[in-house]
């Protein structure tokens, strides 16, 4: 959606509110196509004292798949944003979006802000015990006796006496 701010950076006091479910599907995370619902985002803009803020929450679900045991889950996320807007960049400010013609690109930085926001790794939970590398078993849901195997020096020995 592109927003027309002219009357938001005349008018002291001016205000806009927005909501609106953006479709990501397309988008890719991690290798996949996680955006299976719509992005919903919601927000104000308002002029005070004239300054032009933003700010805006974003409430999404993702499909995902566990980099380490290679598990599927969803994951709610749940962020909020704010910028300040301007027509012309005076000053070095990351924080400052501007906004050229006075019109703004909001699904182009809810989708810049979203991507910042979200974790370069993805585990269906923080201690995730993955898959035993030798036979391949999903440890959170199952046990396996290799590593046990593979770390007893007396199972060693035995095995060296059984060959
Ligand atoms: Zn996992
Ligand atoms: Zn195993």
């Amino acid at each position: 959606m592109r927003i027309d701010l002219r009357q938001l950076f005349d008018i002291v006091g001016e205000r806009k509110t927005f909501d609106l479910s953006l479709d990501f599907s397309d988008e890719e995370y991690n290798g996949e196509h996680p955006f299976q619902m719509p992005v919903k985002v919601s927000g104000q803009i308002e002029n005070k004292a004239q300054v032009v803020r933003l700010f805006f929450s974003v409430k999404f679900v993702l499909n995902l798949h566990c980099d380490r045991c290679m598990g599927e889950f969803e994951r709610a996320y749940d962020f909020s944003f704010q910028h300040v807007l301007v027509r012309k960049l005076n000053t070095d400010n990351d924080e400052y979006v501007v906004c050229e013609d006075s019109q703004l690109d909001l699904d182009e930085l809810v989708r810049a802000d979203l991507f910042l926001e979200l974790p370069s790794k993805v585990l269906c939970t923080e201690d995730c015990k993955g898959l035993c590398g030798q036979c391949g078993r999903n440890l959170n849901f199952d046990s396996c006796e290799c590593e046990k195997k593979s770390i007893d020096p007396r199972l060693e020995v035995l095995g060296k006496l059984l060959e």
